[in-house]
């Protein structure tokens, strides 16, 4: 199979909104793929044959080329299409990197008319920050960008293991916006750290050892110092911990050693102060060890010490009773084998 984009030799590309066809044409000259793929791309084929051109998605650009959607405090449900988290894009000489594709398709078509309302150049890079639902459901709108889908080296793993599962769990808010989602995995997993060229300015992608997930990723554009770090980060919104406690905890002690002048947190405002927008995500984290290992030590069994765990922040956060709960129960099966 031929490559279907060179960076070193980048060609303007712009897909036609109405049609999803690449205007451009040249860049699949060698293979007739996006099409030839349509069906076993469900989400492609409506996303082709869609009437209208979505109305853009609102960005924010917090610093010059770097661009953020402010996703809603809420579950994903299908009144506010799945558009809960952050995401960003960062348009380069060369083209634009997208940072994480949105909790459904029609999302992610609204991400991509953003950007074409932006600018003409070809998306050259999605990124995943993680494999949770509202940051990668809107992939498939960007399948036939050709652009490069990047990912945590264990990012495929695991859509591949929750695959049955989020697709049945998110129909009973998401309903019909559902019949859209692909969850397409990486074609570049990023094992360490990996640089990718805008032209003008390079991101830096980095892997983190388990944390808020097994497969958390960052990206810090290093001409604004505005690093994306999905939801190794919240603000606002309170902390769900699918990974470990204790990894977390490291990994944000190793976080705020990058040099950045400002985060984009997975969750909460556009932009944020670095590294103090940390502070909320550990001391939260902090609470629920404290109080657990405690409840450990002490025989508190389970069922109650979910209950009770990190009760102090509940006034601090949005959502804490649909996520602490569970947060607990996860932290405490992790510290009950330390
Ligand atoms: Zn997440």
């Amino acid at each position: 199979m031929c490559r279907r984009f060179d960076p070193d030799r980048p060609e303007p590309a712009r897909l036609d909104l109405k049609t999803g066809r690449d205007l451009t044409r040249r860049r699949f000259a060698c293979l007739a793929l996006p099409l030839v793929a349509l069906p076993w791309l469900p989400g492609v084929v409506l996303a082709a044959g869609a009437e209208e051109a979505p109305d853009p998605l609102p960005f924010e650009e917090i610093a010059p080329g770097v661009f953020v959607h402010r996703g809603a405090i809420d579950l994903m449900r299908a009144s506010n299409e799945g558009a809960i988290a952050n995401l960003g894009f960062v348009v380069g000489a060369k083209g634009v990197a997208v940072i994480d594709s949105g909790g459904s398709v029609a999302e992610g078509r609204r991400i991509l008319a953003a950007i074409r309302a932006v600018t003409d150049r070809p998306i050259l890079y999605v990124l995943n920050t993680h494999m949770h639902p509202d940051h990668v459901f809107g992939n498939a709108a960007f399948a036939a960008s050709g652009a490069v889908f990047v990912g945590h080296r264990n990012l495929a793993a695991a859509l591949d293991a929750r695959r049955a599962s989020y697709l049945a769990s998110n129909r009973e808010l998401m309903g019909a916006l559902m019949d859209e989602v692909v969850l397409l995995a990486p074609t570049l997993a990023v094992e360490r750290e990996v640089s990718l060229d805008l032209g003008d300015r390079r991101l830096i992608v980095k892997a983190w050892p388990t944390a808020h997930t097994n497969n958390d990723l960052t990206l810090l554009d290093e001409a604004t110092g505005t690093l994306f770090c999905g939801d190794l980060v919240f603000l606002d919104h309170c902390p769900t911990l699918d990974g470990s406690v204790l990894g977390w905890q490291k990994v944000l002690d190793a976080l705020a050693a990058l040099p950045a002048a400002r985060v984009v947190p997975g969750h909460g405002p556009a932009s944020a102060p670095w590294p103090d927008a940390i502070e909320p995500t550990r001391r939260y984290l902090d609470a629920l060890v404290t109080d657990l290992r405690k409840a450990v030590a002490e025989g508190v069994p389970l069922s109650e010490a979910a209950q009770t765990a990190a009760a102090s922040e509940a006034a601090r956060w949005q959502l804490f009773e649909d996520y602490n709960t569970r947060n607990a129960t996860a932290a405490f099966a992790e510290l009950e084998w330390e």
